[in-house]
Parts: C-alpha cells; sequence; structure tokens
C-alpha cells in the first residue's frame, strides 16, 4: 500500500513509514492511501472472535503493508495492553435498542486521544529504523490540554524518540497542569509558558520553521516532529474501534451480520469521523455518519449548505477540544470524494478568503453519508441530565454534545431504525467541574474538587487515572518566557 498528498496531483508516492515519520505533505496537503482495502463479511466474522489487539492489529495491516504481521501485533498488544486500557481498550455500552455508547476513554490519560497516541509512537519508532534514520525525532508540540498530557503518555520511554510540551500557564485547568507536571518517563519534557495558547503554538510553529535550529540540533543527532492529529498514524488506529464496535454489537446479538449502523461522533479536527468513513468505505456496514458540533457549528453549516466559512465568531465552550474553527482532516473527505484538482482549488480558497464552496453535486455525494448537527452550551448540559436520569448513564461534555445530535437525527429520520454508535472521547471526570455544574445547576468549589463533588452526586467512580491527582509528584516547575522556548528545545535534545 503506498501513500500520497490530497494536494498532489502527479501522485508521487511515499511507504506508510515515510508517512508516519513525515506527518504532512511537503506540498501541506495530507497524506491518503492510494486505495481502501476491503473488509469482507468474512473478515469481520474472525474478528469478533479477537480481543482488541488483535483486531487492532489485523485492520492496522491493511493499511500499514510495510510493517509485519509480527510487528502490529506486538505493538497493538503492547499499545492496548491491561495496564494501558484496564478491563477493555473500547467498550460498548448498550442504552436501549437502537443506541450504544463507545466509550473511548479508558486509556491513561481518560480521552480518546490515548486510542491512537498509545500505538502511535511505536509505529513511528520503527518508521525510523525502517527509513534508516538514525538521528532520534524530538518532539514538539504546543498543547492547551488534552493532547500534550495524551503525547506524554504515549511517547515516554519509547526508543529513538524524546517529547517537549508547552503549555500556557493560566490556560489549562488545574486538573490538566497536573497531569502534565506530574508525568513519568526518561524521554519527557514538560514547560509551563507564560502567554496564551497561542502564544505557545505561535512558538512551537518557529521552531518547526527555523533552519538554523535544524541545523544545530542535525549536528548532535536530533531532528524535530509533531504528534500533530493529521497523521496518517494517528488516524488509521481510529478505523479500529468502529470495527470493533459492529463486531460487539455482532456479539451481543443486536444486530445481524451486514446489517446496517448509524455512528454519531463529536467532532472537532474531523479526525474521529473520518476514520469512520474509512470503516465504512472498507465495507463495514454503516448507513449515516452524524457529525455532531457544539457553537462551534462550521462543519453543521458545511454539511447543510456546502459552503465551509471560518469568518465567524469563535466560542469558548465546556466541550473545548471540538473548539475549532479549521477542521484540516476534512480535507481528506474532500479529496475521496471531489478529486486533488478541487481540493487544492478548495485549500487555496480557504487560505486566501477563509472560505470555499463545494459543488452542489459534491455536497451531495458528502450528504450520502454525512449529516451535521450542533448543540449550544444549554442543551448540552440539558442532555448529561437527562442521561443521568434516563439511562443512569453519566456524560462527558463532548459525549453529551453527540448524543443530542444523535437524539435530533432520530427525530428527523423515524423512519431510520438502526442502531446508532454513539462515539464517547473522554470521561465525564475529565471535565468533572461542567458536567456537575450540568447535573446540579451549582458551581463546584474548584476543578480539583469537582472530581469528589461529581463523585458524590453521581455515585460513579473516578476514573482510574484521575484519582489521587493531587497526591502525585511534582517533576516540572518551571514556567518560561515564549522567547526561551528554543533554549529548553536545544537543552533537552543534549539530555
Ligand atoms: C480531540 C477530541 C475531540 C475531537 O476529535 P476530532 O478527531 O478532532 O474530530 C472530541 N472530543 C474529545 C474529548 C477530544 O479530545
Amino acid at each position: 500500500m503506498k501513500f500520497y498528498s490530497t494536494r498532489d496531483c502527479a501522485q508521487k508516492t511515499y511507504s506508510a513509514a515515510q508517512v508516519i515519520k513525515q506527518g504532512l505533505a511537503d506540498d501541506g496537503g495530507l497524506f491518503v492511501p492510494e486505495s481502501i482495502p476491503s473488509l469482507s463479511e468474512a473478515d469481520i466474522q474472525r474478528l469478533t472472535a479477537l480481543p482488541y489487539p488483535e483486531r487492532a492489529a489485523d485492520i492496522l495491516g491493511r493499511f500499514l503493508t510495510d510493517y509485519t504481521a509480527e510487528e502490529l501485533l506486538a505493538d497493538c498488544r503492547a499499545a492496548y495492553s491491561e495496564s494501558s486500557f484496564e478491563g477493555d481498550a473500547a467498550p460498548l455500552k448498550l442504552l436501549d435498542n437502537r443506541a450504544a455508547i463507545l466509550e473511548l476513554w479508558h486509556g491513561p490519560t481518560a480521552a480518546f486521544k490515548d486510542m491512537a497516541l498509545q500505538i502511535m509512537p511505536r509505529l513511528l519508532s520503527r518508521a525510523l529504523v525502517k527509513t534508516g534514520e538514525k538521528r532520534t525525532a524530538l518532539i514538539l508540540v504546543a498543547t492547551s490540554g488534552d493532547t500534550g498530557k495524551a503525547a506524554l503518555e504515549g511517547y515516554k520511554d519509547i526508543d529513538g524518540v524524546k517529547i517537549i510540551v508547552f503549555y500556557p500557564v493560566d490556560g489549562v485547568s488545574t486538573v490538566q497542569k497536573l497531569q502534565m507536571a506530574t508525568q513519568s518517563g526518561n524521554n519527557v519534557a514538560v514547560r509551563a509558558i507564560h502567554g496564551n495558547f497561542d502564544d505557545a503554538q505561535t512558538g512551537v510553529k518557529m521552531l518547526f520553521a527555523e533552519e538554523a535550529l535544524a541545523k544545530e540540533l542535525d549536528a548532535q543527532g536530533v531532528f524535530l516532529s509533531s504528534a500533530n492529529s493529521i497523521n496518517w498514524g494517528r488516524l488509521a488506529p481510529q478505523i479500529v474501534y468502529y470495527v470493533s464496535a459492529y463486531c460487539d454489537l455482532l456479539s451481543e446479538g443486536k444486530i445481524r451480520m451486514g446489517e446496517e449502523i448509524n455512528v454519531c461522533v463529536p467532532t472537532g479536527n474531523f479526525g474521529n469521523i473520518f476514520a469512520a468513513y474509512l470503516a465504512k468505505r472498507m465495507g463495514l456496514p454503516i448507513g449515516k455518519l452524524i457529525c455532531a458540533s457544539n457553537t462551534n457549528n462550521i462543519l453543521t453549516d458545511f454539511l447543510r449548505t456546502g459552503v465551509y466559512d471560518r469568518n465567524r465568531s469563535f466560542y469558548l465552550t465546556m466541550s473545548p477540544s471540538m473548539d475549532i474553527l479549521i477542521s484540516s482532516n476534512l480535507e481528506r473527505l474532500l479529496y475521496f470524494v471531489a478529486g486533488h484538482e478541487k481540493t487544492v482549488a478548495y485549500m487555496k480558497s480557504l487560505k486566501e478568503t477563509g472560505r470555499y464552496e463545494v459543488e452542489p453535486e459534491i455536497l451531495h455525494k458528502i450528504n450520502e453519508t454525512f449529516i451535521g448537527y450542533f448543540a449550544d452550551e444549554e442543551e448540552t448540559a440539558k442532555t448529561i441530565l437527562t442521561y443521568k436520569q434516563d439511562f443512569d448513564y453519566l456524560l462527558d461534555t463532548h459525549t453529551a454534545v453527540a448524543c443530542s445530535a444523535a437524539a435530533q437525527y432520530r427525530a428527523d429520520m423515524p423512519q431510520d431504525d438502526r442502531v446508532t454508535v454513539i462515539a464517547s472521547t473522554a470521561s465525564p471526570y475529565k471535565f468533572a467541574a461542567n458536567v456537575y455544574r450540568s447535573l446540579t445547576g451549582k458551581e463546584a468549589d474548584s476543578d480539583l474538587a469537582a472530581l469528589e463533588q461529581l463523585r458524590e452526586v453521581s455515585g460513579v467512580e473516578i476514573t482510574y487515572p484521575l484519582r489521587g491527582l493531587e497526591s502525585r509528584t511534582v517533576r516540572f516547575r518551571e514556567t518560561i518566557m515564549p522567547q526561551d522556548m528554543r533554549d529548553a528545545v536545544t537543552d533537552f535534545a543534549k539530555q
């Protein structure tokens, strides 16, 4: 299997290892597979009998053909082990006969980013060997919270790789700060910076762009790399859990082989839902993909009108991982539906005017699969409360947005009786203060106190990785100025 860039009409090809190492194509496009491998009913039947790591190795092997089956199995077993994902990697909780919640937050940081970030560093480490790379990859991350911690957990103690994370000192929650400051591992560094997320992000972008720094690091046998969500190495592992959910519905007798399901995904950068689209294209029986947004409903508008327009207000919501105005992975869908040339034109228009519009026939093709809904803050809070009352199920804020979207779809399309799988992307304890407020109408005493207060009102145990945070040893206390980020990187590279 070869890959090429969404923007390269000449279709230069790359191996999977190259694609994982490089992240983004030189022309600014995203890597996509040249074809989509197929998944037959016999394949699905066979996978149904297997545990999650084996399902993962099978699906990944269809895309990453320069990795051996043994390598992938070893990596998937290590990534999705019982010690990282207590119980199961992606358990499915049935709500009623027509809806099931796919819990993707049983990993070490209690959010779905773990599903990809536990495996991708292992794939990168092998990619370095496969491409003859002798240098160490130094992963540089600017984070507004969740990605930083998930990346640290994924890359810690991985061969051939180091990671440094920068976060805005006043821009993340106490829980997030503690999670990062107490990070273990021999190859990790964390620095708070004075400033906001944009300062951290701009600083990181400048370091990536600086040729003198690249030379300096090269002399030390180090090169910079990113853990960005547009890397194919993060996308491919996300296909697995949709296949896995289908297998689990089959085992539970909730569907017959071949019966279609719908999938509803709380969406930000369009990575998670695009993985579901790939599963469908492979042959997994999926009907509709319901794209759920919060008040930042640019995708809802796009799916209804064909106009993608980022010239609009940006809102901070209680589902912050979906507060996004540029959903980068949408480019991959455009490529599959409209081809290289049109994708290049849309992206050029987006860059120059902040807007593009797809032709009616392209929108029609997209709408054969995708439908968009959004939930505002009030609706999100209401959904958290009603799910607790009706199903005794505690939703996180992002998952609540998806549940609202799924309910809106059900109301609009009463004739569609397919089972809907709703992706749950975070533990309710990850956003405890907002979940607590949604349930009680009251403010928690503090961000940290909210964990215990939520446990008291909900009767649900605190998710394991978030227990006892305040008693862990703090390893990283330094707060630096943005202009000192460069020195932090070069000092860490020398260690
Ligand atoms: C990242 C994230 C999302 C959005 O996923 P995309 O792949 O960017 O669409 C949703 N929920 C949570 C909790 C996340 O961390």
